[in-house]
């Protein structure tokens, strides 16, 4: 199948998580650029209301709580949650640490994933570094040496999301010759939060820390005990997706206000729609959106039935090129249909044609996902990626 049809239980869903971002979300934005920031005491207040919706965990196994929806129920629900710009759409979106959940040991599960899937703490995921580890993670520099029952780790830590609120970090380093995930609680000895910088999608819910570790002492027992990288590249290849999903509903959303704007918006006596100069971009953002949407499901349904996770990883990398790619375009032309308007920040052209910058970058830049797709076409020819399923 290429892409399968959504069940009616999804296409509720999806339902559910579009009227929360309209009647929640929207208004929420509205008042950020009011405020000009971001009022951490209403994020949470619309966190427990999306939580109490049932949109939390859902990604998770119902041993702990979750309601193991497959990718495709997922996928659904972020692309709604894409539509919200400020980052507010993670509040409809809150999938658990599944792939972290599936690699720590029963202590650390009571210690550090019980209280997160209670929702009493936060984590944040510390990976790049600032001199190697970016795109390039096998050039890991972050260490962790021995010192009797404890680790002690070494190295800087950049781009940390959401750490202004994590309880505490989830660390790769490499520990005797291999990388290895380390829980790290946030007053540990030895680790300090260098700087807390802006970025161009500010103001946003979530903060990107930089992270020292010096001589930071960690308990043996605090060591995920193995698959730290596959741990952290499965955690980057579901990240992609909901990347490319995010982006799908962004354009969405864009497309949309275009389409009423430019109906009823005037010039030289008639509704700007009839110049081609407007209504051909407009055409080219729905084609280019109802492709990525078709590579974005045909992706996720491949994370459900396809067992070879090197197909699914290419397929994943395609998604969220071409999605990312897609919606920046997208973001441009309505930016330039909406005119002056668009360039206003009270405007949601405005804040995605920023916003969407990242999705090119973050979890993997465009450049790599090109690596990957060239990859995997050179190895393995492209039946596995375009053939017709049997
Ligand atoms: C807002 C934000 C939030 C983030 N959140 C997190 C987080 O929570 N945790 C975390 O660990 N990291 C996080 N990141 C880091 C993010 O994943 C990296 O920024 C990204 O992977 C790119 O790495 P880099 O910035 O070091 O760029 P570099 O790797 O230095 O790349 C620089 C340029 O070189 C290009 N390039 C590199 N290698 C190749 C190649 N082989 N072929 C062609 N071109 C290449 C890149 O595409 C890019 O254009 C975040 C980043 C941002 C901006």
């Amino acid at each position: 199948m290429i892409v399968p049809d959504l069940s009616p239980e999804i296409r509720e869903l999806k339902a559910r998580a579009r009227r929360f971002v309209e009647e929640e979300l929207y208004p929420a934005e509205q008042r950020i650029v009011e405020r000009g920031d971001v009022d951490e005491d209403e994020v949470e207040a619309l966190r427990e209301k999306a939580r109490a919706e049932g949109f939390s965990n859902y990604n998770l196994p119902s041993e702990h709580g979750g309601s193991d929806l497959p990718m495709l129920a997922q996928v659904a629900i972020e692309e709604e949650a894409g539509r919200a710009t400020n980052g507010l759409g993670f509040i409809v979106a809150e999938r658990g640490p599944r792939e972290i959940l599936e690699l720590a040991t029963p202590d650390q599960l009571e210690r550090f994933i019980g209280p997160l899937l209670r929702h009493e703490t936060y984590e944040a995921w510390a990976i790049t570094e600032p001199d190697a580890a970016g795109s390039d993670v096998a050039a890991l520099e972050a260490t962790a040496e021995r010192d009797g029952d404890d680790w002690l780790l070494n190295g800087d830590k950049w781009y940390v999301t959401g750490g202004q609120h994590a309880s505490f970090f989830i660390v790769l380093a490499v520990a005797e010759g291999e990388q290895t995930l380390f829980f790290v609680e946030k007053d540990a000895l030895g680790l300090e939060i260098v700087r807390t910088p802006r970025f161009m999608h500010d103001p946003y819910i979530d903060r990107h820390l930089e992270l020292r570790l010096t001589d930071c002492r960690v308990p043996d027992a605090n060591r995920v005990p193995s698959g730290g990288n596959e741990g952290a590249k499965r955690w980057f290849v579901v990240e992609r997706l909901m990347i490319a999903a995010r982006c799908c509903g962004a354009a969405d959303r864009l497309l949309g206000l275009c389409r009423s704007w430019a109906l009823e918006r005037e010039a030289f006596g008639k509704p700007i729609a009839e110049f081609q100069g407007v209504a051909f971009p407009l055409a080219d953002s729905l084609t280019e959106l109802a492709a990525a949407r078709l590579l974005t499901y045909h992706a996720a349904h491949a994370f459900d039935a396809e067992p070879d996770d090197k197909i699914v990883h290419g397929k994943v990398a395609m998604a969220k090129l071409y999605a990312s790619e897609m919606a920046g375009r997208v973001a441009d032309r309505a930016v330039q249909v909406f005119g002056g308007r668009g360039y206003m920040t009270e405007h949601p052209a405005e804040r995605h044609f920023r916003e969407l910058r990242v999705d090119r970058i973050w979890e993997g830049t465009s450049e790599i996902q090109r690596v990957i797709v060239a990859g995997g076409l050179l190895k393995r020819g492209l039946e596995p990626y375009v053939g017709w399923p049997a």
